[in-house]
């Protein structure tokens, strides 16, 4: 199960250079047709659908508990860090995830 967390994260990671590079290094080819507005490099948003098999495997990278749903994003039973979904993707880093505390005044 580790190993499995391990390749989605890589996964992840790769989906979101890809798309970092596709904004990054406009295509001739695209950008010929498409208005100014949308060349813009918007960042990943949060939210999107999660496929329920992945979320039931998740789990809170820090004290390897379960976590659930709660708007975009993952909560971990167990200390409450909020871990976002960018794009339908579960971003499971420590890093990236809002402590409790980050939550609450978010909201
Ligand atoms: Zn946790």
């Amino acid at each position: 199960m580790k190993r499995l967390l391990l390749v989605l994260l890589a996964a992840g990671g790769a989906a979101y250079l890809w798309r970092r590079r596709q904004t990054s290094e406009p295509d001739a080819s695209v950008s010929t047709f498409a208005s100014p507005v949308s060349v813009s490099n918007e960042p990943p948003k949060l939210g999107g659908d999660v496929d329920p098999e992945l979320l039931a495997i998740l789990a809170c990278p820090l004290d390897k508990q379960p976590v659930m749903r709660e708007g975009n994003y993952l909560v971990c039973q167990e200390c409450r860090r909020h871990y976002p979904i960018r794009d339908g993707i579960p971003v499971m880093l420590i890093d990236e995830a809002l402590t409790p505390e980050q939550a609450a005044a978010a909201n």
